[in-house]
This record gives structure tokens, C-alpha cells and sequence, in this order.
């Protein structure tokens, strides 16, 4: 295996959530091959901290920012569908992003529209992802900004000697 198949598979195992195991033909490359099993610690350690986030709903204010950027005007005969065009807008944002979570906000929906008890239910799927969506954002830049200080400019400032990895792999 070279060492590109290794990191695409190293990333294709962090896309799983929970994290896959990774195939032996990588674990063997990734025990002597200091990069690759950097990369696979990097993106463990980032991983792990994007799972353990809670996730919280975003304030009412912002679905209304997306739905005013998105969705110009409302049309007529559709007053009643005013919540769902609100969750629309937001729930297509999300979609170029966790397109995996929106499947369940929007189950195929038939004419004349979704129930009260729908929309409740696909409005609160929507902000969930949509929280989760600006958490994780925030979070990975934080993690990765205090992994790069701690781990790299840091002992370089110092004039220490970078270490090898030493993290064993999981
Ligand atoms: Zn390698």
C-alpha cells in the first residue's frame, strides 16, 4: 500500500461515526510509517473531539437569518407553509454540509404539506444540524489551532527537536 491509499483510507474511517476500524494492510503501513500514523493520530484526536460535542439547538434568530437569505418571497396561497419554507431554507444550507443527518428532516413530503406535528419535528431535526453544523465548525478550527500551537510551533519557538510520533495507534 502506498502511503496516499493509507491516508485515503485513514480519512474514509473518520468519516464513519463512530470512527471504523481501520483494515490490517493500514495498521501494518501505519507502524512504521511515522507520517501516516501521525495523520491518523491528528485526525483520531479531532475526530473524537467533534463526537463528544454536545449538541445544542441554534437561537430562533438565525434560522430566520437563513430563511431571509434564501428564500426571497413567500408564494401566494402557501401562508400556512410560511414554517416550512423557514425550515427549507435552512435545512438546504445544512444539506451542503451534513447531508447524511438531513435525510431523516425531510422523509418525501406530500401534497397539501406536512402536519403541525411534522414540521415541529423536522424544524427541531433542522436546528439540531444546523447547531451541530456551527459547533463542529467552531470546534475543529479550536482543536486543531491548540494541537499546531502545542504540538508543532511550540517546541520549534523553543528549539526543541521535533519528536517522532510516539502516540501508539488505536
Ligand atoms: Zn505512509
Amino acid at each position: 500500500m502506498t502511503c496516499e491509499d493509507v491516508r485515503l483510507a485513514i480519512h474514509e474511517a473518520q468519516d464513519d461515526a463512530p470512527a471504523g476500524t481501520l483494515p490490517e494492510p493500514v495498521r501494518v503501513h501505519i507502524a512504521s510509517c511515522a507520517e501516516c500514523r501521525e495523520l491518523a493520530s491528528d485526525l483520531a484526536a479531532i475526530g473524537a473531539a467533534l463526537r463528544a460535542m454536545p449538541r445544542a439547538p441554534l437561537p430562533a434568530e438565525t434560522l430566520d437569518a437563513v430563511w431571509g437569505r434564501t428564500i426571497r418571497a413567500t408564494p401566494s396561497g402557501f401562508a400556512h407553509g410560511l414554517g416550512f419554507w423557514r425550515l427549507a431554507a435552512a435545512a438546504s444550507l445544512a444539506f451542503a454540509v451534513v447531508s447524511t443527518t438531513l435525510f431523516f428532516v425531510f422523509a418525501p413530503v406530500t401534497p397539501p404539506g406536512p402536519t403541525a406535528v411534522e414540521l415541529a419535528h423536522a424544524e427541531a431535526q433542522a436546528e439540531l444540524v444546523l447547531g451541530y453544523t456551527a459547533r463542529a465548525l467552531a470546534a475543529t478550527r479550536v482543536a486543531a489551532e491548540d494541537r499546531v500551537l502545542a504540538e508543532k510551533v511550540a517546541p520549534a519557538v523553543r528549539g526543541v527537536p521535533m519528536p517522532s510520533p510516539s502516540r501508539s495507534p488505536r
